[in-house]
C-alpha cells in the first residue's frame, strides 16, 4: 500500500536502512549532551544551509512537532498582539492555540480563492507578529512567498511567522522573506512523525533573547541556549534526527526537488482537469498548492474513489474537518517514487 495521505505520508524507502545504521553505530543510546550528539547536530545544521538553502545568518532548531512551534511562538515571541491570516483549519488552529496563551490574537480569515493582500490588512501599531500559513493542508491552498515578503516590507516592526508544515522540504522556500518558518518531518521530508523543524531569522532570535521568557521547558531562549552548544532542550528524537540528516544527505538540493514537485503537479493538474466526477476544490489556479492536491465531488464519488484506489494499493488522503465527505487529497511529496505516482495516475485516468 502506498500512502498519498498528506501527512503522515509515505516515508523514504531508505528509512529502514538508516534505522539499522543508527543502531549499528550506537547512536540510538547516546546522551544528547555528548560530543557524538553535538557532531550529529552540527552536520544536520550544515545540511540545512547546504541542501535547503538556509541563509548563513538564519538558525534551525528542533522541536517535537509543528504544534509545539505554535506554542513556542506564542510563549516566547509575543507579549502584546499577533494577527493571523488564514483560510482553513490549520491556520485557524494556530490562531486558537495562540489565543489561549496571549490576550490578543486577532483573526483575519480570508477567502480561499483570494490572493492575500497586505493592503486589505489593518495591522495596528502594537502588533508584534504576523502569522501566515504558507500551505493550508486542509484545503490545498498556498500563499506565494512574494506575498509573505510584502508583509515583512510593509510592517517592519512585526516578526513574520510562517507555517510551512506541508511545504517545507517539498518546494524551495526563500527563508529570508520571513522571520520564523516551521514544519514537521512527516510531510514533505518523508520521515516518520515526531520531529519539528523551526527556522529563525536574526530578528526572531534577537526578539527571543530580549524577551528572555523562561517559564516553560520549551522557552525559546532556553532552546537557543542549547542550540549554541549543539544540544536540545530535552532528550530528543535522536533516531529521527539521524534519519533527517541521512535524508538530506541523500536528496538533491531543494531547488532540484522544487522542480520535480512542480513538474509532477503540472501532470496532476492536466490529468485531474479531465475528470468529470471531480473538480478542483480550489478554482483559482494561482492559489492552488503544489504539494497538497485537493479534489471535490459528490460524497458518493469521493467515497467510491477512495475505496477503489485502496483496492489497487493506493491510500488517498481523506478530506480534512468540514471537507471530510466532499473532498479527497493527494500528497505531492518528494518521497513518493515516480512509479508510484505513475501508478496512481493510471488508476485515476481509467477511473470513471
Ligand atoms: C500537519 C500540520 C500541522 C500539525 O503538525 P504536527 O506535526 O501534527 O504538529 C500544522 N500545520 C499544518 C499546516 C499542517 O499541515
Amino acid at each position: 500500500m502506498v500512502s498519498f495521505y498528506p501527512g503522515p505520508s509515505r516515508v523514504y524507502s531508505q528509512i529502514p536502512e538508516y534505522v539499522r545504521e543508527a543502531y549499528d553505530q550506537g547512536i540510538l543510546g547516546i546522551n544528547h549532551r555528548s560530543d557524538t550528539f553535538a557532531e550529529l547536530m552540527q552536520s544536520l545544521k550544515s545540511l540545512f544551509h547546504e541542501k535547503m538553502d538556509l541563509p548563513e545568518n538564519y538558525r534551525v532548531v528542533f522541536t517535537s512537532s509543528a504544534t509545539e512551534c505554535w506554542e513556542i511562538i506564542a510563549q516566547s515571541l509575543l507579549q502584546t498582539k499577533s494577527v493571523h491570516f488564514y483560510n482553513g483549519a490549520f491556520g485557524a488552529k494556530w490562531h486558537q492555540y495562540t489565543q489561549h496563551l496571549i490576550n490578543e490574537a486577532e483573526p483575519f480569515a480570508f477567502n480561499k480563492e483570494m490572493v492575500l493582500n497586505t493592503t486589505k490588512a489593518s495591522i495596528s501599531k502594537e502588533t508584534e507578529l504576523i502569522a501566515i500559513t504558507h500551505n493550508e493542508t486542509a484545503n490545498g491552498t498556498t500563499v506565494h512567498p512574494d506575498i509573505i515578503k510584502s508583509f515583512k516590507n510593509a510592517y517592519p516592526q512585526c516578526l513574520v511567522a510562517v507555517d510551512a508544515t506541508s511545504s517545507m522540504g517539498g518546494v524551495h522556500l526563500p527563508f529570508s522573506y520571513a522571520d520564523i518558518w516551521y514544519a514537521s518531518v512527516q510531510k514533505c521530508f518523508g520521515l516518520p512523525a515526531g520531529l519539528g523543524v523551526m527556522i529563525l531569522s536574526p530578528n526572531a532570535i534577537g526578539r527571543a533573547l530580549s524577551y528572555a521568557e523562561n517559564h516553560h521547558y520549551n522557552s525559546l531562549a532556553f532552546i537557543l541556549d542549547n542550540h549554541s552548544k549543539n544540544q536540545t532542550h530535552y532528550t530528543p528524537n535522536i533516531l529521527n534526527i539521524y534519519c533527517l540528516k541521512r535524508v538530506l544527505e541523500q536528496r538533491p538540493s531543494i531547488k532540484e526537488i522544487d522542480r520535480q514537485t512542480h513538474n509532477r503537479n503540472h501532470k496532476w493538474e492536466s490529468l485531474l482537469e479531465s475528470k468529470s466526477a471531480f473538480d478542483f476544490h480550489i478554482k483559482n489556479p494561482v492559489v492552488r498548492s503544489p504539494t497538497v492536491i485537493t479534489m471535490e465531488g459528490e460524497p458518493e464519488a469521493i467515497e467510491d474513489v477512495q475505496k477503489q484506489a485502496w483496492q489497487q494499493g493506493y491510500l488517498l488522503g481523506k478530506g480534512y474537518g468540514d471537507l471530510r465527505d466532499t473532498t479527497f487529497r493527494i500528497a505531492n511529496f518528494p518521497a513518493l517514487e515516480d512509479s508510484e505516482v505513475d501508478g496512481l495516475m493510471q488508476f485515476l485516468e481509467q477511473y470513471q
